[in-house]
């Protein structure tokens, strides 16, 4: 079997001095309960070591097959803090990132972090991410402080994510405050349900609210395979047609150009991180098209190995893995293909 370039696009990634930057900030209330498990895990050197030693990501990506991860800084971002706190930390985090990339070019690429907060510096420091500092898109850890981004604050960072060709990667987190009562039993706060119930209704609010026809071009990287999306492009498209007719005004609908599924065929790439399953990939593909799927792990939260692993054993076509591997990568994120 023909060995592809592996690309993985979900991979987290903070300093030494990030984390301690950040650790005594106050926090928005909404966001106590996740930043009391975040900065828990903070407390193992094993996770500090992984998030910031690069020598120790290198070598597990060694370990893995993987050729090249793109970063993020690792999860919310810096959304929880205060707006004066957030821009300085996504600039200081950004340059490390800049100086990773430069000094690995062939191993790491990073997606910039911004502080939607703050719109207007969120839009300045994505131009200079997507500029001088030459990384390869955003990472918005959905809601910040309760807020999406369809909300009309954020006008001038999406202007400014689609005017620079940043992919915006619309990675989960906890549910927002508005949402998080019934979740906080039982662990479903998490990753287990919270995660995409919160990253899916936010995929769902961008493509209702019209947010794609005022921004054609702007492209968003959904995780776990679509956060539930895929399976719901049939039902959505049927029920907005419904709702519309039945209610529009009641319900607060807009018209949209395009059915909901064709926003998300056109505006939405998924990936497959934390998803190494063989149906729900097979499925994605069918539904979205062999153009739509990327490679993630999630490192340092998943196994490296056995999501490579699976890219390497999943039932595909030479196209498909190829694609799924680095190709789509390489063109949604402008990654230098690695035979140019
Ligand atoms: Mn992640």
């Amino acid at each position: 079997m023909a060995r592809y370039r592996v690309i993985a696009v979900e991979e987290h990634w903070a300093s030494r001095r990030h984390i301690e930057a950040a650790a005594g900030l106050p926090v928005w209330p909404g966001d106590a309960l996740e930043m009391e498990l975040m900065r828990g895990a903070f407390g193992s050197s094993w996770m500090v070591d992984r998030l910031s030693d690069l020598d120790a990501h290198l070598a597990d990506m060694d370990g893995s097959g993987t050729d090249l991860s793109v970063l993020s800084l690792n999860p919310p971002g810096v959304q929880p803090y205060d707006s004066a706190e957030a821009g300085p930390l996504a600039e200081r985090a950004n340059d490390e990132m800049a100086e990773i990339v430069r000094r690995w070019p062939t191993r790491f690429a990073g997606l910039g972090a911004v502080d939607p907060q703050n719109p207007k510096h969120a839009a300045a420091e994505t131009e200079r991410v997507m500029g001088e500092l030459g990384l390869s898109g955003l990472m918005i850890c959905s809601h910040t402080q309760g807020r999406y981004l369809d909300e009309p604050a954020f006008e001038p960072l999406l202007a400014a994510a689609e005017a620079h060709n940043a992919p915006i990667y619309l990675h989960p987190r906890m549910p927002s405050e508005q949402m998080i009562g019934p979740f906080k039993a039982y662990g479903m706060v998490a990753a287990v349900w919270g995660y995409q119930a919160d990253a899916g209704t936010h995929a769902v609010r961008l493509i209702l609210s019209g947010t794609l026809d005022r921004h054609p071009k702007l492209t968003f990287v959904l995780g776990h395979l679509g956060e539930g999306l895929p399976f719901w492009m049939q039902r959505l498209d049927n029920r907005y047609a419904f709702a519309y007719r039945a209610g529009a005004e009641t319900l607060g609908m807009g018209k949209l150009e395009l059915t909901p599924s064709e926003y998300l065929r056109r505006n939405f790439t998924v990936t497959t991180s934390g998803m190494d399953d063989q149906r729900a990939l097979a499925f994605c593909l069918e539904r979205l098209g062999e153009d739509n799927v990327m490679f993630a792990i999630d490192y340092p939260y998943e196994d490296s190995s056995a999501a490579t692993e699976f890219l390497r054993t999943a039932d595909l076509t030479d196209s498909q893995r190829a694609k799924i591997s680095h190709a789509n990568a390489e063109r949604v994120f402008g990654i230098a293909s690695s035979d140019a």
